[in-house]
């Protein structure tokens, strides 16, 4: 029970991806009224993608509780004057009950961490971490003796010394200690990449005393024993995850790309350099060959340059394909797709263009609305189906009718839309009757051989001294009334 509690009770932040997964799926329930079975589906697939992330929050906790249990085992150790607790290899360093009470510190503050209104006992509990490991600190630094007066136990720690047996807090340890405390009091202001970093530097210094003990090189470890190593690299895990949905964590757990691509690389970064790295002292301290160091450099070298190279084709390959779909997205939005012309927002935003440029150099443009006379009449005689292949044939007659530099738009329905570019007031009217008369003559298979010939009716206008663009559409579909109202299948034109 309490083990779910631990589960249960971990806030989630108010900023944390599946929450953020939530609100977007309510809103597309809002949207859609009823949530149907591919919402659902869509949702709780994307609550699983960010898994990772939601499990780093939730370990978090577990992983700083155990280290509370082994400090309060070593304490206990000294307590009952069980050696095995608190020098967990025979002969080895053990951990010292200073270590041991600053890692409860720390352990106790990540678990107030992030509970609201009890912040203040994780200041607390960092606090004291701080104090106990700067007094450490002080001592290794300034040759100093505060850290025996807050060191509990101090007999047995002396008689240990004058055994010669190992047992002090080193410096390692100290530093990783202040560092987490100091992460721990961060984490109060929420500043998530400097409490990352300082975690990941304190990260890296039980690593190495792992690294020793692994190679069954004392000097990696020094005075720092197997639980505190342990200790620290669950406490330093621990404080990362607590922001594992923000910041370099969760580009790390991220269930796309970059996410994976970062893991593999940690993953291989780890393995190769330490296998390597443990076949070179093993070798070294065989036949005290040196010459393996330079093999070992040269290949580290080649490995993280291989690596670099893996992740840029990845990271190429993905992106190659978010430019196309980009592309082809973009494309979309502004072509109409039954004629694959350019759509009503395309011309618009071209139309606006032009407007400035000529406003610029005195130049001029013409705007043409033409609408196919009873059109509705070709859909129920011979079928939508015959009414969209004329709407096709008709918008190839016009891109054919106009130059390179010209825009033509389909508006909507049986209406398109001609931009001409640089094209004074007489040429405008030229352009629209040569449009007219070729839109006439066109042929369509199962209506102009059977039924009449299809036309259209052209309004135009000119920019010449016109003070808004707005103001010359405007023109141009009155024009286009005009031009019905007179009979259709002709152009006319506004006035200059
Ligand atoms: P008018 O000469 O006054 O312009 O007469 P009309 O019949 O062309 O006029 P109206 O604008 O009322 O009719 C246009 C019709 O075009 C109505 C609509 O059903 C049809 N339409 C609109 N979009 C499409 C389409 O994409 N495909 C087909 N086949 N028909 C369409
Ligand atoms: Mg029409
Ligand atoms: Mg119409």
């Amino acid at each position: 029970m309490l083990f779910f509690s631990i589960f249960a009770k971990y806030p989630i932040d108010s900023e944390s991806p599946e929450r953020k997964i939530m609100i977007d799926a309510n809103t597309t329930t809002m949207a859609s009224a009823v949530p149907s079975a591919m919402t659902q589906n869509k949702q709780s697939h994307s609550n699983r993608r960010w898994l990772l992330t939601r499990w780093a929050l939730v370990i978090s906790r577990p992983l700083g509780a155990c280290c509370a249990i082994f400090a309060i085992l070593v304490l206990l150790g000294y307590f009952g004057h069980v050696e095995s607790f608190y020098r967990p290899i025979d002969g080895g360093p053990a951990t010292n009950p200073l270590t041991a009470l600053c890692i409860l510190c720390v352990a106790m503050g990540l678990w107030y961490g992030n509970t609201g209104r009890k912040q203040i006992f994780q200041l607390v509990f960092a606090l004291a971490g701080i104090v106990l490991s700067a007094a450490k600190l002080i001592d290794l630094n300034f040759t100093m003796n505060i850290s025996p007066a807050l060191t509990p136990f101090m007999d047995i720690v002396q008689n240990d010394l004058n055994a010669g047996k190992s047992n002090a807090t080193g410096l390692n340890s100290a530093i990783m200690l202040f560092l987490l405390s100091v992460s721990l009091v961060i984490s109060a202001f929420k500043k998530t990449i400097l409490i990352q970093i300082l975690a990941f530097i304190s990260l890296a210094v039980p690593l190495v005393s792992y690294t020793g003990y692994a190679y069954g090189f004392n000097h990696f470890y020094g005075q720092m024993s197997l639980l505190t190593a342990t200790a620290g690299i669950f406490l330093a895990l621990s404080t990362l995850c607590t922001t594992g949905n923000k910041g370099i964590l969760r580009a790390i757990l991220s269930p796309y790309v970059g996410g994976r691509i970062a893991r593999i690389q940690i993953m291989l970064g780890f393995i190769v350099p330490f296998s390597m790295g443990y076949l070179l002292i093993k070798t070294f301290l065989k036949t005290g060959d040196g010459n393996l160091f330079g093999i070992f450099v040269v290949a580290i070298t080649w490995f993280i340059i291989s690596l670099v190279c893996a992740s840029a084709v990845m990271q190429e390959m993905v992106d190659h394909k978010r430019r196309h779909a980009e592309k082809s997205l973009l494309l979309s939005a502004m072509t109409d797709p039954l004629t694959g012309l350019f759509n009503r927002r395309k011309f618009y935003e071209t139309a606006h263009r032009e407007f400035e440029r000529i406003r610029r150099n005195e130049s001029q443009f013409g705007i043409l609305i033409l609408d196919l006379d009873f059109f509705k009449k070709i859909n129920d005689t011979a079928g939508h189906d015959m009414g969209d292949k004329v709407l096709v044939q008709v918008a190839k007659i016009l891109k054919q009718s106009i130059r390179s530099v010209d825009l033509v738009a389909r508006m909507g329905g049986e209406e398109f839309a001609i931009l001409l570019v640089d094209t004074p007031y007489q040429g405008v009217e030229r352009v629209a009757e040569k449009i007219r008369a070729n839109v006439e003559t066109m042929e369509v298979e199962g209506w102009t051989d059977i039924y009449q010939p299809i036309t259209a009716s052209i309004g135009c206008a000119n920019s010449n001294q016109r003070p808004r663009l707005e103001e010359i559409i405007t023109l141009a579909d009155e024009a286009l009334y005009t031009a019905k109202a007179k009979g259709r299948n002709q152009v006319c034109l506004a006035e200059a």
